[in-house]
């Protein structure tokens, strides 16, 4: 069984499932493990003398704190889309890590910022019900940008959460000793963390877990995630898309499967990039196809090494005019929270 033991998942935990045929789990009232299948069935917890501990861990914080970065450091696997441009997460993604007798649902979360239009609205909205889902919450907090602003203030939140609060600064493998003592001046009960070399990340795991609900296991123990590999496969092209792209147009990029055929092989997964005018459908394109083909080429490479199997990937480029600003087209691209206001 697939295992994510002292921080390493199991490499091949999502592909196993996905050529199992296993689809993963939906998160909801139906995804408590049902009757019989307790947490002495799926890991051997749960006896009499052991406290097993389980709960949702919101990670949240601004635009390009390392959030993503630190679930994928935590989980073992590249479950979250990561980039040196902000706002790269757009929906919360889910990461659930389970060791010994201790299972963290990880939530990942937009950047918080405050929303300009329809797309950064829900964003935003997803963040902040990932805040009130939470039992415990990672407020994280990238150093280079001075000493923490509480999560109120830096959320814009018109109340204190009702799960607690712990700051983390990351990058600390930027930060000097003496950049290190004056946080902590400030924050006395700041965790420090590098998401890129995960120092600091075992420690950080002990703290939450030490603060989390006595709880049996909400989701096997073998689980990844709760959302479907049709999502990761979306999140892929538009991390590529961030790669190859400048300027505004990544910004405007929505991604949507059209087809996924597993049954053959190659898997077959035809897939359209939506931009929002057509001078960007052209930049998207390139000079004779040549961008398409390389984001293609290289999310390919992404997928496989995600599905564990070979892909071919028929990738088209479609104008949805002002999507982001459109609630029916944020709907359409399976947005939680497509309307919402980003006010509680
Ligand atoms: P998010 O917007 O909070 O999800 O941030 P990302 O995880 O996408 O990371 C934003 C940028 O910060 C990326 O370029 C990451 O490589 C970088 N980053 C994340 N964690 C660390 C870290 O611990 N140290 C350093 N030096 N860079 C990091
Ligand atoms: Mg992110």
């Amino acid at each position: 069984m697939p295992r994510l033991n002292e921080g390493q998942a199991h490499p091949t935990a999502i592909g196993q499932r996905y050529r199992s045929g296993i689809t993963f789990l939906q998160w909801g009232p139906q995804a408590v493990p049902p009757p019989g299948e307790s947490n002495t069935a799926t890991g051997g917890h749960g006896t009499e003398t052991e406290i097993v501990k389980a709960g949702i861990v919101t990670v949240c914080g601004k635009p390009n704190a390392g959030k993503s970065t630190l679930l994928n450091r935590v989980i073992g696997q590249k479950l979250s889309i990561t980039s040196p441009k902000p706002q790269s997460t757009r929906d919360r993604v889910v990461g659930i890590h389970t060791r010994g007798d201790v299972q963290m649902v990880i939530f990942d979360t937009p950047g918080l910022l405050l929303p300009k239009y329809a797309l950064q609205r829900a964003m935003r909205a997803n963040a902040i019900k990932a805040i009130e889902d939470a039992d415990i919450i990672v407020y994280l907090v990238d150093p280079n940008d001075g000493s923490a602003p509480s999560l109120e203030k830096a959320a814009d939140l018109d109340r204190t959460p009702r799960a607690p609060v712990l700051t983390v600064f990351n990058k600390m493998d930027l930060l000097s000793d003496a950049q290190r003592a004056n946080l902590l001046d400030d924050t006395p009960d700041a965790v420090f963390v590098s998401a890129r070399t995960g120092d600091g990340v075992d420690e950080l795991f002990a703290t939450v877990a030490a603060r989390l609900p006595e709880s049996p296991f909400l989701y096997p123990d073998d689980e990844l995630s709760t959302q479907p590999v049709r999502f990761f496969v979306t999140e892929l092209i538009r991390e590529t898309a961030l790669e190859q792209l400048s300027d505004e147009v990544p910004y405007s990029v929505a991604c949507e499967i059209e087809e996924f055929r597993e049954t053959g092989t190659p898997v077959y997964i035809r897939a359209v990039l939506f931009v929002e005018r057509e001078s960007q459908k052209g930049i998207l394109i390139g000079d004779r196809g040549s961008r398409i083909r390389e984001i293609g080429k290289a999310s390919r490479v992404k997928i496989e090494a995600l599905v564990e199997a070979k892909v071919y990937l028929d990738l088209h480029v479609k104008v949805l005019p002002n999507w982001r600003k459109n609630v029916h087209a944020l709907q359409r691209f399976g947005f939680r929270n497509p309307d919402g206001d980003g006010k509680r």
